[in-house]
This record gives C-alpha cells, structure tokens and sequence, in this order.
C-alpha cells in the first residue's frame, strides 16, 4: 500500500528529529518487500503501537486461576510475574468485568508501558536509518539467536543442499500479502525423511509441527528450525536421528504466517495476518489465524473467538477464510486419513499414526483437545498421557485447553477435530519477545527433547506413550564410535523407565518393566526383525525402573554402521519408544596402517590409533626392535597376537611407557605369540608393544602381523 501523507510526514519528522535529514518516499521503499513493509508505514505503525496504553497489571487471587487465565486471554497476555502475583495484559473494559469475576483486580502498568515505548524508539530511529540505506538487519534486531522469515528459509536451503536425499521444500499455498500481489510468501513445509528408504504404497507415520501462526511469538519458528538441524545433521552422527528419518517422516511449517512475522520483527507486538479487508490500516488489522479453522469455527456462540475485526482473536469472516489456513489445512487433511467419525465423542482408534504440534508462546503450558469446552475428548486420556511424557522434558503444566473460557477455531480442530490424529499446543516460555539467554539456555534443550519424543512416537501416538523409556544406552569397547572387529562381544547397558511424566496436574500411573529387547538394523516393530531378549541387571524385572544388560554377538556382522534398537515393556504389556545406539563394525584392515621408521626405542614408539587395531611391519636387520604406543582405557583388557611369515620368527613384549616389562611371549618359529593384559588402573594408560627380531628372515623375508584387540 503507498506511503500516506500521514505516514510520509511522521517519517519525515522523525528523521529530522534524529538529524538524518529529509527522505523521499520512494527512498523509504526497501529492497526487500517493499510493497509488504516500506519504513514509512513501520514507523506509523510502531507509533499506533507507542499509542496504545490500556496496559495493566493483572493481580490473579490464585496461581490455578492465573494459569487457566492465561489460556482463556492468552491474545490479551504481554507478561507473566506470575511470583508478583500478576500478569501484564492489554485490556478492553469488558475483559476487564470478565476477569474481575474470576477475582482480578487491576492497576496501569506504568513501567512496562514506559519500557515498550523507549524500545519501540530504539526501532523507529533504526528504521529510519535504513531508509536511508543503512543495511538490513542480520536478524531480529536486539535478538540475534532467532532467524528471520528470509533466515529461516535460506538454512531449509541449506539443509537441502547439504542433504538432498533428506530435506526438501513443499510449497503449501500462499500467505495474504502474496495472493494480493503485494509481496508476502510461499507458505513453505520443509519435508524431512530419508527419500532412499521410501517403499512404494506403504506409509511412513509423519510428525507435522506449525510454528509462528501468531506472529509476535519470537522463539517458535527457531526452535523448529533448531529441531530440522538436529535431524538433518544428526543422520548418520546420532542413531535417533537416523532411524527416525529412515522409518519416519518430518513436516515442518516454519512459518505459517510470515506476513505477520514481517511486522513482529520489526517491533511490533503483531498477533495476526495482515489481511487489511478488516480493521482497514490498523495495527490491529487482521484475522486471528488461530480462530479461523474450519472445524468448530464459531462454534461457543461469540465466546471463544471475536467477531469484532479490530479485536485480536478475530475469527474471520468465515470458516477457514484465510489462505494461510488454508493451506495448513489441505496440507494437514494430505497427511492423514480421516480415522474418526462425525461425532464428538466418536474416538480415533488407539493405533491411529500421527501428532500435530502448533507451537505457541508463551505461558509454559502443553495442551490438548477440547479447547471449546470441559468434556474430555474421546481419545483425551491418552492425549494426557502423551501430554504428561512431553511436559517431563520442558517442565510445563500439561493440561486440556480450556481455561476460564472456551476457544474455537483452533489448530487442533483440523487434525484432531477433522481427522483424529493426536494434536497439542505448546505455549512456549515466559514472554513474547524472549531473551536469548532463556531461549538458548532452556526453552530450547528442553522443548528440543520433546520435540524429539515425539518423533520417536508418532508411530502409534495413543499407545507408544504408556510404555516405558529406555535412557542411557550405552555399548563397551568404544563399539557405537571407534568400532569393533566382527566376532568381538559387545556389552550393552542402560535403564528402563516407566517413571519419566510431569505429574504436576494428576498423577500418570506407573508399572514394572517386565521385559526388555533389542534388534539389530531391523528395528521391533517390523515382522522381519530377530529381537533378542535383555536381561534386567538385577536378575529380575519387579520395578517401575531397572538397570539393562545384554552381550551383543557380533559374529558375521557385515562391516560398516549398524543401528542397535533397543525397548522395553511395561506390566501393562505396552512397549515404549526405541532408543538406539550405533554399533560400528571395523574392516580387517590396519587400523594403524604399516610400521613406519624410526621406531627402534621407547622414546621413538610409533603411535597407534584407537583398539582394535593392526600393523604391518619387518624386522629390518637381525635383532632390529620395533615399538609401538598404545592407549588403553581403565578397566579394559588388551589381547594383543604376533605372527611372522614361515621360516621367521620375532618376540612379543609388553611394557609401561618407564621401560618396566609387563608381560610378554616368546614361543618358537611357526607360532604366534599373544600377551593378554588388564589396565587395573582407574586410569587410561599408554602400553609400549616391542616386537623383537629372534632368528630367521628380514626385510620382506622378515614380515609380521601385529594385532590389538579387546
Ligand atoms: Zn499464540
């Protein structure tokens, strides 16, 4: 839309007032955008936004009621204090009754109002900056660590490059802007799954997240990016990573309304779309995408959503108006099969595949179906289950979406309402504009933990769930990194867990593990896998946690990486989600290569790599000594052999890196010599390996194969 006279002469004042001098319209038109986002109207916008002041603090008369507030005027909410014993909201007078029954009682909340407005200068006079050609911000300026609209789709771009077979972009639809011709964007789902793994006509389950469908909620999109990185980087690095993008696939639509997410970044406390046919050049223009789903859509009679265009939880003008919904929408219904039926109470069957995540901040909160009222949904008991396991690793309060008021024309009503399939809301965080330090130091480890359960259960959401976890996987002898030969047993130890919900709102039920196994490349749940039974630590499986430990055969495995799947099984006879580890089987080729000179004393030892390894050496000249360093980690035992080509024989000694001989073998010509030597040691420890020429051949007449091994 063109600069309006309004827009063009608060630019021009501000400039001046800056000392920048005048600018034109047409230099106030950036590079990028310019028809969605020209300065002059920011800066008119981030001057409505200076302008609004029915701020207050919000004192709640208990902390159930603030959370449920939270939920129900989640639209009006700008900060939770919640240990002040208030929270910062914008209200009109008839939010203000409403909460008033509930026992709020309000003040004007002078210092944020303050606080906002010398920010929102801070913007205005960078803004202005780049109108005179100043660059373009890096990222989120004052938020360095989330990506822009432009970032996150140039690092989709890049995981695409890097992994082909893995990533690609889909284009969903469009956003407001794009189907007027002004600018705006491809609403994209970057589409994660190994390709090479794909089997004509068969299914794999599919996660789908949204993330940034209100505009100002900064950490959303970046964590889903964050997760997208986890993924695609992890695939051949971090067995979870792999398997999951080998059996399952990944949707993520980064931004599902990157209109909006433009003004947010500027500054803005944006919420909506842009479309400007309601509350026309306002800064409260707009649909509330997150009203405007089709299933449900005004469905509490004016309650749960507005029909005020000005207001910010504006459902539209009717059911899925809006093309970012509906291209969330044709995308979610492309997913998945419709599994339940017309009625409210009718549920999904418990194997149904699928989740849908919509992820919101802020409020701490994980949230389930019904939002519209407080019948508990048909599949509703195991969605808490699901809910309960997801709020373990982000330590929020899992609860259904109703609060003091109903909401309609949510994200769930697609997926869960329409199709059945398993879906939450995460409100991430304490604030929309979160600082990096919070961002990074937790919002983002732990949401990233749920977000990976999820991935792991989506298989068969409403029952993987109940099982238990298996944590802690480990293999000895450096198998899951270094590698082992065929033939070398392997130790796998670890825990099982039913224990791992957040019972802070009800109590999950717990049961013994009654069983544990694991597969190798097959994983449990296809017909074709040979699981093998683990045993419990203990001797028997009678609790809810127990320690795990099995001897891995590694005979005949063929050499390179294999996936080790391990779970376990609760009383209730569910089995929980895989957790898997790598198990790296070596070529019988030198590890540490050839013998290399000089190596004819202690000091001169040549350094080997990791065990297993073997070397190929000479003796030189008669009674020539060859050394070589090893390192061998506490509490391990080396087997180390030496055998000579015929009609040659050389010695083996073994000796601590002071000379002290510690073992060492010196049978006769045609034999091999073999030490075999534990490092008591609470230490790591370098061992020298002397091979010492007795009689017979040198040079080629005088070769030798020398090998290390657990
Ligand atoms: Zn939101």
């Amino acid at each position: 839309m063109p600069m309006s006279t309004l827009q063009r002469r608060s630019a021009l004042a501000l400039a001046a007032a800056i000392g920048l001098g005048s600018f034109t319209a047409a230099q106030a038109h950036g590079p990028r955008h310019a028809a969605a986002l020209d300065s002059g109207s920011l800066h008119e916008e981030l001057e409505r936004e200076k302008s609004q002041d029915n701020i207050w603090k919000a004192f709640f008369p208990d902390l159930v009621t603030a959370r449920k507030a939270a939920i129900s005027f989640h639209n009006n909410l700008l900060e939770s204090d919640y240990e002040r014993g208030f929270l910062v909201m914008e209200l009109d007078a008839d939010e203000m009754d409403r909460l008033r029954r509930f026992g709020f009682r309000f003040e004007r909340a002078a210092e944020f109002i303050e606080q906002r407005n010398q920010r929102l200068t801070v913007l205005q006079i960078e803004a202005a900056r780049r109108a005179l050609g100043a660059p373009e911000p890096l990222s989120i300026p004052g938020y360095s660590c989330y990506e822009t609209v432009e970032e996150t789709f140039a690092a989709g771009d890049g995981l695409i490059a890097a992994k082909p077979t893995l990533a690609r972009w889909v284009d969903a639809g469009d956003s407001w802007l794009k189907t007027q011709g002004a600018g705006g964007y491809d609403i994209r789902v970057l589409k994660l799954g190994n390709a090479a793994t794909d089997v004509a006509g068969v299914a794999k389950p599919k996660l789908f997240i949204n993330s940034a469908i209100h505009a100002r909620e900064y950490t959303t999109a970046p964590l889903v990016l964050e997760f997208a990185r986890w993924l695609v980087n992890g695939h051949g690095t971090i067995a979870d990573a792999t398997w999951i993008l080998d059996h399952h696939e990944v949707h993520l639509m980064l931004h599902a309304n990157p209109d909006g997410r433009k003004r947010a970044e500027g500054g803005l406390s944006w919420r909506k779309n842009v479309n400007n046919n309601f509350c026309t050049n306002s800064n409260n223009r707009g649909v509330d995408l997150n009203r405007n789903f089709s299933f449900g859509w005004n469905g509490t009679g004016g309650v749960g959503s507005s029909g005020n265009a000005c207001d910010l939880t504006f459902r539209g003008p009717s059911a899925g108006s809006e093309p970012e919904i509906q291209a969330l929408q044709s995308y979610v219904r492309s997913l998945w099969p419709d599994r339940r039926g017309p009625g409210r109470q009718d549920a999904a069957p418990a194997d149904t595949s699928g989740i849908h995540l919509d992820i919101h901040s802020y409020s701490q909160l994980v949230l389930w179906p019904w939002g519209e009222d407080e019948t508990v949904a048909p599949n509703g008991l195991a969605l808490q289950t699901l809910g309960r396991r997801f709020a373990f690793f982000n330590n929020y309060t899992p609860t259904q979406s109703v609060g003091l008021y109903p909401t309609d024309g949510t994200s769930d009503n697609v997926s869960y309402g329409e199709l059945g399939v398993a879906a939450f809301t995460f409100e991430l965080g304490t604030s929309f504009f979160q600082s990096c330090t919070a961002y990074n130091n937790t919002i983002k480890p732990q949401n990233l933990n749920a977000l990976i359960y999820a991935a792991k259960v989506v298989r068969t959401p409403y029952i993987t769930p109940g099982g238990p976890e298996v944590t802690g996987l480990a293999l000895s002898n450096n198998a899951a990194s270094a590698g082992v030969f065929a033939g070398i047993p392997v130790n796998l130890t670890g825990s099982a867990t039913d224990a791992r919900f957040n019972n802070s709102n009800g109590s999950e039920p717990v049961q013994a593990i009654v069983a544990a196994q694991y597969s190798i490349d097959v994983p449990p749940w296809d017909p074709a896998a040979r699981t093998r039974t683990i045993q419990a630590a203990d001797g028997s499986y009678n609790s809810s946690t127990e320690a795990l430990a099995a001897s891995i055969k590694t005979n005949g495995l063929a050499t390179g990486t294999h996936i080790v799947y391990v779970r376990a099984q609760d009383a209730s006879g569910t089995w929980g989600p895989v957790t898997a580890s790598f198990l790296r089987i070596n070529a019988t080729v030198p590890n540490a290569g050839n013998e290399v000179e000089p190596n004819d004393t202690l000091a001169t030892a040549q350094a080997t790599g990791a065990i297993p390894l073997q070397v190929s050496g000479s003796a030189g000249v008669n009674g020539d000594q060859d050394h070589y360093r090893i390192a061998v980690p506490a509490g391990t035992t080396v087997t180390i052999t030496l055998s000579s080509v015929a009609g040659s024989d050389n010695n083996l000694v073994l000796l601590d890196t002071q000379g002290n001989v510690l073992a060492s073998s010196s049978r006769g010509m045609g034999q091999t010599d073999a030490i075999k030597r534990r490092n008591d040691s609470p230490f790591g420890l370098n061992w020298i390996v002397r091979v010492q020429h007795a009689s017979g051949g040198t040079g080629a007449n005088g070769a030798y194969t020398l090998n290390v091994g657990y």
